[in-house]
C-alpha cells in the first residue's frame, strides 16, 4: 500500500491517521474559492468583494471539512473491521484513505468499499 501518495504533504494526524493534502488539491480549493466569489455577487449584491471572498473561502473549507470526515468515517468502519488505515490525502477529486491491509471479510469490504476509490 502507498503510505503516502506522491506530491502530498502532510499537514495533520487525527486518531492516528495521517491527513495528507496533494498539490492538485490546492488547484482545486482556489477554483472553489474563486467560482463560489463569482456567484455572490449576482445573489449577494450588497455583499463587498472582500466580503464575497471571504465567505467563499469559509465555504470551501466547510467543504473540503465535510470531504475529510467523510474519508475519516470511512477509515473508522475500515478500523472497527480490524483494517489499519495509514492515511487519508484529499486531492483533486475528493479523498482517499489508504489501507495497509486488504479487509478480511465480504462484510467488512461492502462497508468500506469506497477506501480506495475518490469520494
Ligand atoms: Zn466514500
Amino acid at each position: 500500500m502507498l503510505r503516502n501518495v506522491p506530491g502530498s504533504v502532510r499537514i495533520a494526524r487525527l486518531f492516528g491517521i495521517d491527513i495528507n493534502i496533494h498539490f492538485s488539491w490546492i488547484l482545486i480549493f482556489f477554483l472553489v474559492v474563486l467560482n463560489l466569489a463569482d456567484s455572490f455577487p449576482q445573489q449577494f449584491p450588497q455583499w463587498s468583494n472582500q466580503k464575497g471572498l471571504v465567505v467563499a473561502s469559509i465555504t470551501a473549507f466547510l467543504f473540503f471539512g465535510s470531504v475529510l470526515g467523510h474519508e475519516l468515517a470511512h477509515s473508522l468502519v475500515a478500523r472497527r473491521f480490524q483494517m489499519s488505515v495509514s492515511s487519508i490525502t484529499l486531492f483533486l477529486l475528493g479523498g482517499v484513505a489508504n489501507l495497509r491491509k486488504e479487509p478480511p471479510s465480504v462484510t467488512s469490504r461492502r462497508s468500506t468499499s469506497t477506501l480506495r476509490r475518490s469520494t
